[in-house]
């Protein structure tokens, strides 16, 4: 089934120029870019998006890290969009990502790990609506 999902490029790979090596891995996956945006997220946006870690030790790290340079958001859309981008984006920690995956090509840390991807659908939908509206989506 066709589906959506909710990308984020994160500061560590904007900083190092990366953002076109990681879009050629999703487009190379078959996932299609229908929406993209550059922007300098917000500490309010940054805590709202990562609240459901907000009891974690790494939380007050992981807003600081997302704040610290421009990221882009985008928006995905193919066949199993939600659970093909988390397979090519690799583990969370990129010493047990997969060969070829963009965590393994590009991660620096655990932390610092070049993208983030929707864990569901029903995360995507509310993670894309965040960030865009419905008419800035062109599939
Ligand atoms: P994922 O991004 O793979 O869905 P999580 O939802 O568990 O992973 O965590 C969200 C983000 O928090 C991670 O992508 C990473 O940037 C950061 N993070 C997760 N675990 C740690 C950790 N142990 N130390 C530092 N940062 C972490
Ligand atoms: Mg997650």
């Amino acid at each position: 089934m066709t589906e959506r999902t909710f990308s984020i490029i994160k500061p560590d790979a904007t900083e190092r120029n990366l953002t076109g090596k990681i879009n050629a891995v999703i487009e190379d996956a078959g996932l299609r870019i229908v929406a993209q945006r550059r922007i300098r997220m917000t500490e309010a946006q940054a805590k709202t998006f990562y609240e459901v870690h907000k009891e974690r030790p790494f939380y007050g790290e992981l807003v600081g890290q997302m704040t610290s340079a421009p990221v882009v958001v985008q928006v995905l859309e193919g066949e199993n969009a939600v659970a093909k981008y988390r397979e090519i984006m690799g583990a969370t920690n990129p010493e047990q990502a997969a060969e070829g995956t963009i965590r393994k090509l590009f991660a620096k840390n655990v932390g610092e790990n070049s993208v983030h991807g929707s864990d569901s659908q029903d995360n995507a939908k509310l993670e894309i609506a965040q960030f865009f509206t419905e008419d800035q989506i062109v599939g």
